[in-house]
């Protein structure tokens, strides 16, 4: 096992663009860099993504392993763990972080695979602390609490790899937060030369279609979700209604998705995004820990409920305690009065 204790990041960019939870991860191993006194380095594999290096830097790390190939301009799985396996083995890095997107949920699995180390998925926090492994009486130093929901999200577990490096896991999108760019902030950048394989090349990309997202819940500044309290069409559109008049974005529980009223695209919570808006309006939503994991940070929450007491009211800011039949179109109804 080597003695660096270096964090590695995977950038995944896409078209030359840093997918946000790249900047996400890169902001949380500057800080877990930073407690372990050691360096963040992070993978920029694609083509003509050179520019992409300095960003990178800017946003705290202090190396970046960049390959630089045409082969490499569309995600693909073999040529892209070919490099990275190449480079994880090379240099063992102390910690290796992933976003838990389609691309990192690939590629994680074959790098822990290839390298014979654990591996946790979907983290929600990350942190460094001791264990005690009690049946060798020794205390592990430093490892990476690999923190997440687990048994559908009724408890959360720390998990930690005392023995096996790296110490893996990939992250949820979304849940940290990216640091701005420092402009001062220098690194290096290491050109890599990918050493590919025929086999590698089995697969090949003949056309794609890329669907951009028509709900778009993580930068909307105002969220109006509808939960198990929505019993109709007519409730759903009024929660539409509300948000458009917001300039807001929908969001739903699972019980309303699940009912019909909203598509998976709108779901928040442990399955579903985790958001940060301005406002969260909770309408007939009872704040299950499962949804809550996903909006609890969000600067201001309204409740919607015909329950005084559920769970929703522990962390909203204002709670209406009614029906949203009826507190639906007065809100609706004194919003469009204000602004006329
Ligand atoms: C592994 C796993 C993952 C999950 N992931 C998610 C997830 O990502 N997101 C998620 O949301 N859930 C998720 N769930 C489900 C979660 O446990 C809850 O079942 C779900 O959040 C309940 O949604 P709800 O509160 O909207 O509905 P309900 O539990 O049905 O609650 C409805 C609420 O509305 C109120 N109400 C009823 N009628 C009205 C009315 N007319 N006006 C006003 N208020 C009214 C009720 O008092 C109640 O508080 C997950 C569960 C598991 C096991």
């Amino acid at each position: 096992m080597s003695d660096n204790r270096n964090v590695w990041i995977f950038v995944e960019q896409e078209e030359g663009q840093i997918a946000d939870v790249g900047l996400e991860l890169l902001a949380k191993g500057r800080e877990l860099a930073d407690t372990l006194e050691s360096q963040v380095w992070a993978l920029v594999l694609g083509y003509q993504v050179a520019p992409l290096a300095e960003r990178v830097i800017h946003h705290g790390a202090d190396r970046v392993l960049l390959a630089n190939h045409p082969e490499l301009e569309l995600y693909r799985t073999l040529p892209y763990s070919r490099v990275i396996i190449e480079q994880v083995q090379a240099h063992q890095p102390y910690i290796f972080l992933l976003g838990a997107t389609p691309v990192g949920r690939d590629l994680a699995p074959r790098v822990a695979s290839a390298t014979n180390v654990g591996l946790t998925a979907d983290c929600t926090d990350l942190q460094i602390g001791d264990y005690l492994l009690k049946k060798e009486k020794r205390e592990y130093k430093d490892l990476l609490y690999q923190i997440r929901p687990a048994f559908g999200g009724n408890i959360i577990a720390t998990i930690v790899n005392p023995k096996t490096r790296p110490q893996m896991a990939t992250v949820r999108e979304g849940v940290m937060q990216p640091n701005p760019p420092d402009l001062e902030f220098s690194g290096e950048v290491e050109i890599v030369e990918p050493s590919f394989e025929p086999s590698d090349f089995a697969l090949h990309v003949l056309s794609r279609e890329i669907r951009q997202p028509t709900v778009k819940l993580k930068d909307a500044p105002v969220i109006v979700a509808g939960g198990g309290g929505v019993s109709s069409e007519d409730e759903s559109r009024l929660i539409e209604e509300l948000a458009h008049i917001l300039g807001g974005e929908v969001g739903a529980s699972r019980a309303a998705v699940d009912a019909g009223f909203f598509s998976h695209e709108h779901q928040i919570g442990q399955t579903g995004a985790t958001v940060r808006p301005r406002l969260y309006i909770a309408a007939g939503i009872s704040g299950a820990i499962q949804h809550s994991t996903g909006m609890d940070e969000s600067n201001k929450i309204i409740s919607i409920n015909t329950d005084p007491d559920a769970p929703i009211s522990k962390i909203a800011h204002y709670k209406i305690v009614g029906d949203i039949a009826e507190v639906l179109p007065l809100l609706i109804n004194a919003l469009r009065e204000k602004s006329r």
